[in-house]
């Protein structure tokens, strides 16, 4: 049983369990949550909301977020709005240029924040051993990209990236859609054409998970040798189903995480610590 080790038999265990997957392709996937990126200083989603500071390691100085010249700039102006109003379809048709606002202070913050040594560890890694991690995240920044992983699974999309919001009526009657480099600038930016508007590139309320990602995950999970989750409060479906999908399949499942979380019941080892904390040690075989 998993509480009945001690933290250093846990770690043990999960070394050992880890050196056992890197035998062949697939053998480890690693499912990253918000805590990995909080460690780096982007806050979760509430914590923004609620006008946590972002990037320790870097600060935005007071006077370049006084000079954003918007009301995000100012702590805690955000705290006033529901999450769906600023993470849906409906809420960016209501109010645009807030929901745009929103993201564009948390890109921001996404730029200051840097790759912690859990990133580096995973990248490491990676280059160690060629296919045998398959890297899912339910995150939206790049601090994965930048630490060096590719091909990483993108369960909640991308924020530094923008799509449109609809197809473009006069450019789909050619079977082109508009492209989202010619937008005009803008809060948000949209096309001179037809009006349409450029809107960040995550996963909102209410939205499908990208249906190539979960499958690949899901995948990823059922044929793995050692599922590790890290980071993340088990608390949002689909991606907290992969643990069970691991376990139902013969995968070792190992959770990561400071406190205890919605999937610790999955878990066959349970290391309270953070990413940046204990995967360099961990991953270090
Ligand atoms: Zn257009």
């Amino acid at each position: 049983m998993a509480s009945s080790l001690t933290p250093e038999q846990a770690l043990a265990q999960a070394r050992t369990q880890v050196a056992l997957a890197t035998g062949r392709p697939g053998g480890l996937c690693v499912l990253t949550g918000a805590g990995m990126s909080a460690e780096s200083g982007i806050p979760t989603f509430r914590d923004a909301l609620n006008g946590a500071p972002t990037a320790p390691a870097a600060p935005v100085p007071q006077e370049e977020r006084a000079g954003l010249g918007r009301p995000g700039a100012q702590p805690g102006y955000w705290s006033q709005f529901d999450p769906a109003d600023l993470a849906s379809e409906d809420g960016f048709r209501a109010h645009p240029q807030r929901v745009w606002d929103w993201y564009e202070e948390r890109r921001h913050g996404v730029r200051k924040a840097e790759p912690n040594a859990g990133h580096h560890a995973l990248a490491d890694f990676e280059r160690r051993h060629p296919g045998v991690l398959v890297l899912v995240s339910q995150n939206v920044d790049d601090l994965h990209q930048r630490a060096g992983n590719t091909g990483t699974i993108r369960l909640h999309g991308d924020i530094m990236e923008s799509r449109w919001l609809d197809t473009c009526s006069r450019h789909a009657k050619g079977g082109n859609v508009c492209d989202p480099d010619w937008a005009e600038s803008g809060r948000p930016p949209g096309c001179a054409d037809c009006g349409n508007l450029l809107r960040p590139g995550v996963v909102w309320f209410g939205e499908s998970l990208p249906l190539g990602a979960i499958n690949a995950a899901e995948r990823a999970a059922q044929s793995c040798d050692v599922l590790l989750a890290v980071g993340t409060s088990g608390a949002v479906w689909p991606a907290a189903g992969l643990a069970s999908r691991a376990r139902r399949h013969g995968g070792t499942v190992i959770i990561l995480n400071p406190s205890a979380s919605e999937i610790d019941t999955q878990a066959h080892l349970l290391l309270r610590s953070t990413a940046a904390q204990l995967l360099p040690g961990l991953l270090a075989g």
